[in-house]
This record gives structure tokens, C-alpha cells and sequence, in this order.
């Protein structure tokens, strides 16, 4: 996903840049030690907003612009991300 962006947005090609391997360490970061590991809903759902502001709006980036070119060129894997999301919904017992 960042791949796309990094082409489309930077005009690398091939390797990422700078920029975007800093947001890929800092995703990489943060899923390691997310509380939900191998059960992590996809981030819209997560119930931990665990991104610095900055990242977030970053990583929200990304997401918005290699989106829609993912569901073009990857339908499958784009489907299959997305019923992730739809499957792994955080279990949320309302508390009051
Ligand atoms: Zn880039």
C-alpha cells in the first residue's frame, strides 16, 4: 500500500523513501506491541488509537489514496482486507 503512495506521491520507484520507510518503522513499531497482535482489527476499527497524531494523519494518507488503486489492481486482496475488517471486529462490552 505504501508502495503505491510512495510511486505515485514521491516518484520513487522501486524503494521507498525517507519519508514513507519512517512511517512503515513507526507502523511496524506500533503493531508489535499492539494489545491485539495476531487478532488486530484493521486500524479504522481499532479500539486503541495508538498513532501519534502526525503518523495517523500520515498513515490516513496512504490509506485514502492507495485505497481505491489497491481495489483496482489487488480486488482480491483489497476484499479480503476489507472483510478482515468486517470479521475482526473488536468484541466491545459496553461499559457504564
Ligand atoms: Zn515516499
Amino acid at each position: 500500500m505504501l508502495d503505491i503512495f510512495c510511486r505515485d506521491k514521491h516518484g520513487s520507484a522501486g524503494a521507498l523513501c525517507p519519508e514513507c520507510i519512517e512511517l512503515l518503522d513507526y507502523a511496524m513499531a506500533k503493531l508489535v506491541k499492539c494489545p491485539f497482535g495476531e487478532e488486530k482489527p484493521s486500524c479504522a476499527r481499532c479500539t486503541v488509537h495508538c498513532y501519534q497524531p502526525a503518523m495517523r494523519a500520515r498513515a490516513q494518507e496512504v490509506m485514502k489514496h492507495a485505497g481505491p488503486r489497491m481495489l483496482k489492481s489487488h480486488p482480491i486482496l483489497a476484499a479480503r482486507h476489507m472483510l478482515h475488517g468486517v470479521l475482526r471486529k473488536p468484541r466491545q462490552k459496553s461499559v457504564k
